[in-house]
């Protein structure tokens, strides 16, 4: 078994990233920044800073263009994604935006079929409106994206595993279809795995994006956006946009998602172990219908997954069995797991996609994706393994009766 599993997890998975719990906490820390040698980042809230003569300043002028607890953050994230840079933004949905207006009016975006709920609605409702045009296609099937490409196509958007059906994309088989199109670049939502488990710039990708409001700062207390990338000119026209459009977080969530990060190593090796004794649960379980984690070798795409990254975060989806009112009184059972919608923090949560994070969805989307009224989509947080057990399995019971699972 490699290093950094948790136990009967399977072997076989990417090994995980050199130095990665020692760059979590050092880098872009270096007390030598600040005039104090504070070995805590101050949250830096002036929003402006003296220059000593006109034009000529300490690197901050205004704190929208540049902010030294951003920049602490910033450099943190683009050392664990391996990257040369990374840029902050209030949300994941304005680092979203401020990644599509590197397009211009004409342009095509093609977007994975199956995405978060707001993503769909962006690309379709928002960014269409401003002249881009919207694909939605099934990238897990690289024939589909293939076949999609125009020379109109300048950003491809998927994400992987897919919220909430858990579908894997083979990043690296998608970078090489859309650098064979001059122009086009590849964006990856990197949210569900963290920097942790999956480096998409590694595998070819040219913009790693995040909800930090998830897993990446972890304690369901910050909302923010994070992109890395490796591209001078592109990082440049993000630098531009970023502070142009001006959506960026406050120097208080920065140092929030800053501190957040010491802990991300920790965090998901645990959010792994408790993942897989859940699913393994559930996959035992007859009031289940099926169970979709990729970390099961059960999962249609179990070596994409495996070879693509160095384990699985909590992020379970499953059919219960019957109808949208068993769904429905699992979700007011269970008592330890909040219902509530997000993910990615220290708390278990579950929810129900078809009415909640994908309600924008269109239906018939919806249906042919798999959203039904009998999935129901959990993020395992860091309780006890046996607590999220005993909780599901009475919510299970309360659910489903007896008569119902007897053949
Ligand atoms: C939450 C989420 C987003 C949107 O991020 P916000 O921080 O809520 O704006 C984008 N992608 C994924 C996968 C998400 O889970």
């Amino acid at each position: 078994m490699e290093q950094g599993q948790p136990e009967g997890s399977g072997a076989g998975f990417l090994a995980p990233f050199r130095h990665f719990a020692t760059q979590a906490v050092h880098a872009g820390q270096e007390p030598e920044q600040w005039r104090s040698l504070a070995v805590v980042p101050p949250i830096s809230l002036s929003t402006t800073f003296k220059q000593a003569a006109p034009g000529k300043h300490s690197g901050f002028e205004y704190s929208r263009c540049g902010n030294p607890t951003r920049d602490c953050l910033e450099k943190a994230v683009a050392a664990l994604d391996g990257a040369k840079y990374c840029l902050a933004y209030a949300s994941g949905l304005a680092a979203t935006l401020n990644i599509a207006h590197l397009l211009k009016a004409g342009d095509t975006v093609i977007c994975t079929d199956d995405v978060y709920g707001g993503t769909n609605r962006y690309f379709r409702n928002i960014a269409t409106q401003m002249g881009l045009k919207a694909v939605f296609v099934d990238c897990t099937k690289l024939e589909c994206l293939e076949a999609a490409m125009t020379p109109q196509t300048k950003l491809v958007w998927i994400e992987t595993p897919t919220n909430p059906m858990m579908k894997v994309i083979d990043i690296e088989a998608c970078a090489k279809i859309v650098h064979k199109h001059k122009g086009a670049i590849l964006a990856v939502d990197n949210t569900f795995m963290s920097a942790y488990f999956q480096r998409p710039l590694a595998l070819g990708a040219d913009i790693c994006m995040y909800s930090a409001t998830k897993y990446m700062n972890g304690h369901s207390d910050v909302v923010m956006g994070l992109v890395s990338l490796n591209d001078d000119a592109v990082h440049e026209k993000l630098r531009f946009l970023q502070y142009a459009i001006g959506a960026v977080p406050s120097p208080f969530d920065c140092y929030l998602c800053n501190r957040g990060l010491k802990t991300l190593p920790i965090r998901m090796k645990q959010h792994f172990q408790n993942a897989l004794a859940v699913a393994r649960f559930l996959e035992s379980d007859p009031r289940v219908e099926k169970v979709l984690f990729p970390g099961l070798p059960s999962h249609p795409q179990y070596e994409v997954v495996k070879r693509q990254c160095t384990g699985c975060p909590g992020m379970i989806s499953f059919y219960i069995k019957g109808n949208l009112e068993n769904a429905s009184t699992f979700l007011k059972s269970i008592k330890l797991f909040a219902l509530a919608e997000s993910l990615g923090g220290y708390e278990s949560l579950a929810e129900h996609p078809a009415i909640m994070t994908h309600a924008s969805v269109p239906k018939a989307d919806r249906e042919a994706l798999g959203i039904t009224d009998t999935l129901i989509r959990m993020s395992i947080g860091l309780e006890d393994p046996e607590d999220l057990l005993e909780d599901l399995a009475q919510a299970l019971k309360a659910a489903v009766p007896d008569y119902k699972i007897r053949n």
